[in-house]
């Protein structure tokens, strides 16, 4: 599996970045984790949106999904798509992949995008479900397994395979049992870490360092990359306290970064 940082950023984006988005790759299937906003421009740089074989969406906030909008926009308006678009010849079948969100997510993001325009955009650009909790979903080679996590909303954890690699994005989420169950046999753990400038308030839905490392260590895989970190925030220190728990390779997510799996 080859897995690319498109966006790292958490609620508000980097100097020049992206929020959550990564593009995740075996032999010729192309699919996309999260599309948070800055994340489209990024696909572009790589791949042709066209090519995309599935979105997978970890949970309805806006750095985990605004990005729908303009994809959706291209899906539906491309000279190259022409759903909707200028007279001439119809395209027979234009490109419609599949957009799997949580349970509920359909309804949230109609209401988003209807707060602006019509409410069908993202049902006449995808072919649109909502996962199970726990139950497989198919992309080519690729098999994606979501986990929920505990967060402010309805979210999950996403464990990706070919087959060969396996690694486990951990989405947003507080400190929980089930992302450590649920990253047990990936070799990388792609772990949120958003209070990188702080201790956790009581409840919190996210990880400090530690904590992600402490996820890491438990769940026995062999690399921890951190993400959702806002580039305000300390890198290296970010590394030295997640460190202080786990005892393998620590990276933060870089945008442009490819991780071999
Ligand atoms: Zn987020
Ligand atoms: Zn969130």
């Amino acid at each position: 599996v080859r897995l690319t940082v498109l966006g790292k950023s958490p609620a508000w984006q980097d100097a020049g970045g992206a929020c959550s988005g990564y593009l995740v790759q075996s032999g010729e299937t192309d699919i996309l984790l999260d599309c948070g906003n800055g994340v489209m421009g990024k696909l572009r740089r790589r791949i042709d949106y066209l090519e995309l074989d599935a979105v997978f969406i970890s949970h309805i906030h806006a750095d985990h999904v605004l990005d729908l909008a303009p994809l959706a926009y291209a899906l539906t308006l491309s000279p190259r798509q022409d759903v909707q678009g200028p007279p001439g010849p119809p395209i027979a079948a234009p490109v419609r992949p599949p957009l799997h969100l949580p349970p509920g997510g359909a309804g949230q993001l109609r209401r988003l995008v209807g707060s602006w325009g019509s409410d069908d955009l993202i049902d006449r650009a995808f072919v649109v479900s909502e996962y199970t909790p726990g139950e497989a979903v198919g992309a080519g080679p690729l098999t994606v397994v979501p986990t929920e996590v505990p967060h402010f909303t309805t979210t999950f954890a996403l464990t990706v395979t070919d087959g060969g690699g396996r690694f486990t994005f951990s989405a947003d989420c507080g400190p929980s049992e089930a992302l450590v169950e649920a990253a047990r046999g990936s070799s990388l753990l792609l772990a949120e870490a958003t209070f990188s400038g702080a201790e956790a308030p009581e409840g919190a839905g996210h990880l400090t360092p530690e904590e992600a490392g402490r996820h890491a260590a438990a769940a026995g895989v062999e690399r921890l990359v951190l993400t959702h970190i806002s580039d305000e925030h300390d890198a290296a220190a970010a590394v030295a306290r997640a460190a202080g728990e786990f005892g393998g390779p620590i990276e933060i997510a870089a945008e442009g970064t490819t991780y071999e799996i």
